[in-house]
């Protein structure tokens, strides 16, 4: 029996079989071969293009294909790609000159293509190179019998071990096989231990090297509460964990009854529980924990699970399932936000030094203006099937939110012209995520309807501290003085103008935090369907009085260590906050 401690990323507890998931460059084997060998290394290319080729067929035949628009002829496609002989003559010249393995050329040769097509104005052709992408993996997988580790194809329950897994990979898998993640790298803050938590799949993350320590079928138990994870346990541990586990269900299930009754302090403020979401299939888990509704539909998740950009018509289906499916609870989805760990597979952002600092989010979409607009669009059309409210991320000043607003009323002014209709009034709000619209809150507040605190990034630019590097993962501070005095800031801010304040990001699911955010003011709070029941039980508990007498005393503290303490101890002291 073996133990590993890591960042406890998603709560709950799991036990199953590991299943090794690795999808990086530095998997492919790379080895001399001589001149005699290049026949036999052919063969293997062909039989692989063979298997890939029946794979497609197969993947046509069982998918229905009407709410995918195009994505039929994306897989004839790749099948010419794939039996193009051109593909084979490139190999064969590569490897008669470099005398190395086919998996090996395979790679090279389509890099060197991937390269050819990213270096073109042309984002049609531009977009293109994914598909060069995805077939030379399919191809990959089958030369390097590693048919099992596509993550959407999952046949049985298995606890996911990779170094690393992109949130794209993340919402592409079969979740409801997937009882566990452990993973090498990542914090509590990163992307996907956010689909983590919002697919409610226990995780452990940051956990240095396990990838390389455990074996497929591996024995493990993720103890998502303590961030633990126990390879091959011993029959005692089992016992104790299956116990733990019933118990765990059992409280997690009482919660439940909380979901006729509404979020209203002691004294009688109510506040708006809502359920953030990445994909429309999460919204029967939301309303099934009591959300009010939407706070956050992360739409590019929409965007990043494809190797294309999703149509207007497409976009227009996933928000109208999503509006519709709320029974006219309000949903506030939020603008296309890609870039730092949220890579879009059809667009080349990835070489960036500062990707955090980089072309994300708003930036993305002032400087892309095709794709945004029809974003809006499919926003503005969608909107007559619900209560929709449209957000924009990562707005750092005023003049970017004028812009993006801007843009919103030449759409509406387009729809017009064409005679579509679309809802009058949407609610706008903007993200405070960015120290500077913090600051400037007042400003922002006069502009919109509501704001939205993104507190994952805003705590990871007010610290200057990666929110998925688990290196600098003890100094992301939310009970920081720095991140409570700005907090206040916008709080205040938006209330000055009369609009409300909400939190979408990580700290509003916290129930360490609920208290102090009750008490600084906070009208919202939106986070992952399952922490709903437990915050509600917080709110409902705590007069608005002794939140702010508590937020008083702490705004007197110098550090976050002392603030964490004390908040603790009081919370400690009232509520279960495990
Ligand atoms: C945030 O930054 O807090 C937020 C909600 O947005 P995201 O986590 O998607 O960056
Ligand atoms: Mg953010």
């Amino acid at each position: 029996m073996k133990r590993y401690t890591g960042i406890s990323a998603s709560k709950g507890i799991s036990i199953g079989k590991a299943f090794l998931y690795q999808d990086d460059e530095a998997s492919i084997p790379k080895f001399s071969i001589k001149h005699d060998d290049i026949t036999q290394e052919m063969n293997r290319f062909e039989e692989a293009v063979g298997k890939a080729v029946a794979e497609i067929e197969d993947i046509k035949k069982k998918t229905d294909f009407s709410s995918f628009e195009g994505s039929s002829h994306i897989l004839d496609a790749h099948i010419l790609m794939l039996r193009d002989p051109d593909l084979s003559l490139q190999i064969q010249k590569m490897m008669t000159e470099i005398l190395l393995n086919v998996e090996w050329v395979l790679q090279k040769v389509m890099d060197n293509l991937i390269q050819k097509m990213n270096s073109f104005q042309d984002s049609y052709l531009r977009e293109r190179s994914l598909d060069f992408n995805d077939i030379s993996r399919r191809v990959l997988n089958h030369l390097m019998d590693r048919d099992l580790l596509d993550l959407s194809n999952l046949k049985e329950d298995i606890i996911l071990v990779a170094h690393n897994l992109m949130p794209s990979d993340a919402v592409a898998m079969r979740k409801e096989h997937v009882k566990g993640m452990a993973l090498d790298v990542g914090s509590k803050t990163s992307h996907t231990a956010i689909l983590a938590r919002s697919f409610e799949i226990p995780a452990v993350l940051g956990l240095g090297s396990i990838s390389e320590e455990i074996q497929n079928r591996d024995l493990l138990i993720i103890d998502g509460n303590n961030g633990i994870v126990i390879v091959d346990p011993d029959q005692a541990t089992l016992d104790f964990y299956q116990s733990h586990l019933q118990e765990w269900q059992r409280k997690e299930s009482q919660l439940l009854y909380m979901n006729e009754l509404s979020a209203e302090t002691k004294d009688g403020k109510l506040i708006y529980l809502k359920g953030n979401i990445e994909v429309p299939e999460e919204v029967d888990s939301i309303f099934a924990h009591g959300a009010d509704g939407v706070g956050l539909y992360r739409s590019e998740f929409l965007f990043l699970s494809k190797h294309t950009m999703p149509s207007e018509e497409e976009q227009y289906k996933a928000y109208t399932s999503v509006l519709k499916g709320v029974g006219g609870k309000a949903v506030t989805i939020r603008t296309l936000d890609v870039g730092g760990d949220k890579i879009l597979k059809n667009i080349n952002i990835k070489n960036e030094n500062n990707p955090i600092l980089g072309w994300r989010a708003i930036r993305f979409c002032l400087s892309e203006p095709d794709i945004f607009k029809t974003q809006l669009r499919a926003l503005l059309r969608a909107s007559i099937s619900g209560n929709l409210q449209i957000m924009f991320p990562m707005i750092s000043g005023i003049e970017e939110l004028e812009r993006a607003l801007a843009i919103l009323e030449e759409v509406k002014y387009q729809l017009k012209r064409e005679g579509i209709p679309y809802r009058d009034n949407i609610p706008i709000g903007s993200m405070i995520e960015v120290p500077s619209a913090a600051m400037t809150t007042e400003i922002i507040a006069k502009k919109v309807d509501f704001l939205s605190i993104g507190t994952n990034d805003l705590i990871q630019y007010t610290l200057a501290v990666d929110r998925g590097n688990e290196k600098v993962a003890y100094l992301y501070e939310p009970f920081h003085p720095g991140v409570l005095r700005l907090l206040k800031i916008i709080i205040e801010g938006a209330h000055s103008q009369g609009i409300t304040a909400g939190m979408c990001g990580e700290m509003a699911g916290d129930p360490l935090a609920t208290v102090i955010l009750l008490g600084l003011g906070l009208d919202e709070f939106s986070m992952s369907a399952y922490m709903i029941p437990k915050i509600k039980g917080i709110i409902r508990s705590t007069s608005l009085l002794e939140a702010e007498e508590l937020v008083g005393n702490v705004m007197l503290m110098r550090s976050s260590r002392e603030i964490d303490k004390h908040v603790r101890r009081w919370m400690e002291e009232r509520f279960d906050i495990t």
